[in-house]
């Protein structure tokens, strides 16, 4: 595929292979921009930004309505390209597919809803005669940095924010994942999208993406991805709005009153879906004492039936890890608690980019899964007596996006709901439940600032005050 700069489709010197990481096949080629090619796609964007600003709101929803509904009628196609070029498996890609279709479609509404405020002027002693509003405009130019692990909503969820508020962007996907959000764009073109609106360059992070987080003419920076690749953005941006989604650690808590299947179904499918490499994976599952051995079993049970292999075969549950360097990374962060002490209960064997579903239990606290995001299917068993002991160990992370916690007992759900430190409690579900509309973010090392669609509008907007004196 090419990349799309100025409303053309470019393919530039240099060429690089995207490859499924489950049988190393090269799926097709893209461009490697270089820094040059990125400041030229800045240059336009310059442009763009004033077609962007001069776009009606109708418009806006129109287009972004009508790549909604182009995304619908291809969404086999994207799923397939999905699963090919990353992680997931046909069914995880299919509905990756039909909740990017839902954002888009909430970008279109959210459009609607760019609205200000009037402010009573007279409340001040000498300006009964004035009256203003405010109002929200774009930024200008937004750059977009994705990761490979949601490779089509996670650039929905900057691409649609950032044109329904009216500005232009410019997209770096992940290196590795390129080709649905190339995809998304060329719907975008077809829905008559105004040129340099959206560009999207192919290419490495720490080139094109570092030229186009430090360009003064760019407004924002909309970042998904590690934590470290994220405090390196901040370091080098400037002065410039940051939205930072970034990993976690997170967990699930299991008190003796849940409702003990929901519990098992949700937590075994939080912590191996898209092979745990999931902002939201659940890695670590707290379980109350007197129901710990059940639980485990009951785990292990559901988990030891998951297939691994083909992601395009409808019956395999897990996708592979992006690539083997990642997935010898996550082989370090296991070795490292077993030596020093864990117990393996499951799983642990690697064979290239497969990693099987593996749990753990009796990890001490200076074991590095303890701390750090794993990014695979590798989750940790542990057992408290009281409410106060699991929420201790809950927040004893510098992560917080989202936790979960199982309960009949609404005193209980409340006091972990007001406790735990992150940026979402879900009630009766682990914290890898998502939708598109909810407000999403995290706290410490997660991350700063929220999406979701409202949300990420209101940060690609700022607000301009109008005042008459009459
Ligand atoms: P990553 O940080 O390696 O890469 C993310 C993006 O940054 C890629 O497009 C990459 O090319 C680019 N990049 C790398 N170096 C750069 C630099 N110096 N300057 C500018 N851009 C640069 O992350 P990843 O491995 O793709 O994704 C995994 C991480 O993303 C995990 O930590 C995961 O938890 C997190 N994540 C967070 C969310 C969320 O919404 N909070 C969602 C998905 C993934």
């Amino acid at each position: 595929m090419k990349c799309f700069i100025n409303g053309q489709w470019l393919s530039l010197a240099k060429q690089m292979d995207v490859v499924d990481p489950y049988d190393n096949q090269i799926i097709d080629t893209v461009p490697v921009a270089t820094r040059e090619d990125m400041t030229l796609a800045i240059d336009y964007a310059v442009d763009g930004a004033k077609a962007a600003l001069n776009m009606a709101t109708h418009q806006r929803c129109e287009i972004l309505r009508n790549v909604a509904q182009s995304l619908s009628d291809e969404r086999e196609s994207f799923a397939n390209i999905i699963a090919r070029e990353g992680i997931k498996t046909i069914r995880e890609a299919r509905a990756e597919v039909g909740r990017c279709v839902e954002t888009l479609r909430i970008a279109a509404e959210e459009a609607r809803n760019l609205v200000g405020e009037t402010i009573n002027f007279d409340q001040m002693p000498g300006s009964e005669n004035r009256i203003g509003h405010f109002v929200r405009t774009p930024l200008g130019i937004i750059a977009a940095i994705t990761p490979f692990n949601d490779p089509l909503n996670l650039v929905a969820h900057k691409i649609g924010p950032a044109i329904a508020a009216g500005n232009a962007v410019i997209l770096k996907p992940h290196t590795n994942t390129p080709l649905s959000a190339l995809m998304l764009a060329k719907l975008f073109d077809n829905a008559g999208l105004p040129k340099a609106v959206l560009q999207v360059l192919t290419g490495a992070g720490r080139e094109i993406g570092d030229t186009l987080i430090t360009d003064k003419r760019v407004r924002m920076v909309s970042f998904t991805g590690g934590r470290a690749t994220g405090e390196k953005i901040i370091a080098r941006a400037g002065l410039k709005k940051i939205g930072m989604e970034l990993g976690s650690n997170c967990a699930a808590v299991i008190m003796a009153d849940a409702d003990f299947d929901k519990a098992v179904d949700s937590t075994v499918s939080g912590a191996y879906w898209a092979a745990g490499q999931n902002c939201l994976h659940v890695q670590r599952i707290l379980v109350e004492h007197s129901i710990y051995d059940k639980f485990k079993q009951a785990f292990i049970a559901k988990a030891s039936c998951y297939q691994l292999g083909n992601k395009l075969n409808e019956s395999t549950d897990m996708g592979c890890i992006i690539d083997e360097k990642a997935a010898q990374n996550i082989e370090t962060l296991l070795k490292d608690s077993l030596t020093k002490g864990a117990d393996l209960v499951m799983g642990g064997e690697r064979t290239g980019t497969q990693f099987q579903p593996t749990l753990l239990e009796n990890v001490p606290k200076d074991a590095r899964l303890h701390q750090e995001e794993v990014f695979g299917p590798v989750s940790i068993l542990y057992r408290f007596n009281n409410l106060d002991e699991a929420l201790d160990i809950v927040n004893d992370v510098d992560f917080g996006l989202q936790n979960g916690i199982f309960t009949k007992d609404l005193a209980t759900a409340l006091e972990a709901a007001k406790r735990m430190e992150c940026g979402g409690v879900l009630i009766n579900d682990t914290g890898d439940y998502r939708i598109d509309a909810m407000p999403f973010g995290g706290v410490k090392g997660s991350g700063i600032g929220r999406e979701g669609v409202k949300f990420a509008v209101e940060e690609m907007s700022e607000i301009k005050m109008i005042c008459f004196n009459l």
